[in-house]
């Protein structure tokens, strides 16, 4: 007998602790939907396999974030382990989720009052980092980078010039720059040369990208909203 079962939203409302994306860590979670699987094949009243899968939409109780969670078991994939009591045995749960947390880097704070030029540039370059795409996250960056410069007037007859010129102008540390500068080679390397930056690498680049278009786009933008208001000088 082989028989196949889903039930929908039997643990809507419930709260199960998930890591969000967002908050980059491990956060109070709400299920919003939810379908239960449950699959069964058994001879004569013995078990030959079995499963669970649970599809759930999950919602970040903190920062509202939404992700999708799928958990799995199976008779056959068991741990045992010894307690005081004995041996007791339970079945091993392998949790996807999606997007994955794990490999997720969050979009920049209040990315949207970014010229969305730079933030379509800026997303699909995460987008690339986050799917492990490394070698095009690289170009990116340095897509990003150099869209900044000529949007600063940055002077130099290169993209090395130009980012010590955005140093001397205050948008961007010496540390900072140091790290573009690593990461500046990628572009210029025909694409049989291009090679894939390490992904701590990446991250740390991104850092600096996420500082500088805060220092050049957003912060100038709210100080002027809140020390130079109408009517005052
Ligand atoms: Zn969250």
């Amino acid at each position: 007998m082989k028989e196949r079962t889903f039930k929908k939203d039997s643990e809507i409302e419930k709260v199960i602790q998930e890591k969000c994306p967002r908050c980059g860590r491990e956060t109070r979670q709400k299920i919003l939907a939810s379908i239960e699987e449950k699959y069964i094949e058994e001879d004569g009243g013995y078990l030959i396999y079995g499963c669970d899968n649970d599809y759930q939409i999950i919602q970040c109780q903190g920062c509202e974030n939404i992700i999708f969670r799928r958990t799995h078991e199976n008779s056959e994939d068991m741990v045992h382990y010894e307690t005081p009591w004995g041996f007791e045995e339970e079945y091993v749960k392998t949790v996807d989720l999606y997007p994955d947390p794990r490999n997720s880097r969050p979009v920049m704070r209040r990315v949207g009052d970014l010229p969305i030029s730079i933030e379509r540039v800026y997303r699909e370059s995460l987008k690339c980092l986050n799917y492990d795409a490394r070698i095009l996250a690289g170009v990116g960056i340095r897509a990003i980078v150099e869209t900044v410069c000529q949007d600063q007037g940055a002077e130099g007859k290169n993209l090395k010039e130009k980012i010590d010129f955005m140093v001397g102008q205050g948008v961007l540390t010496q540390d900072g720059a140091g790290i573009l500068h690593s990461l500046r080679n990628m572009g210029n390397a025909s694409v049989h040369e291009m090679q894939a930056h390490s992904k701590a690498q990446l991250m740390l680049a991104f850092d600096v990208i996420d500082h500088l278009l805060l220092g050049v786009y957003i912060l100038p933008e709210d100080v002027k909203l809140n020390f130079f208001k109408k009517g005052q000088s």
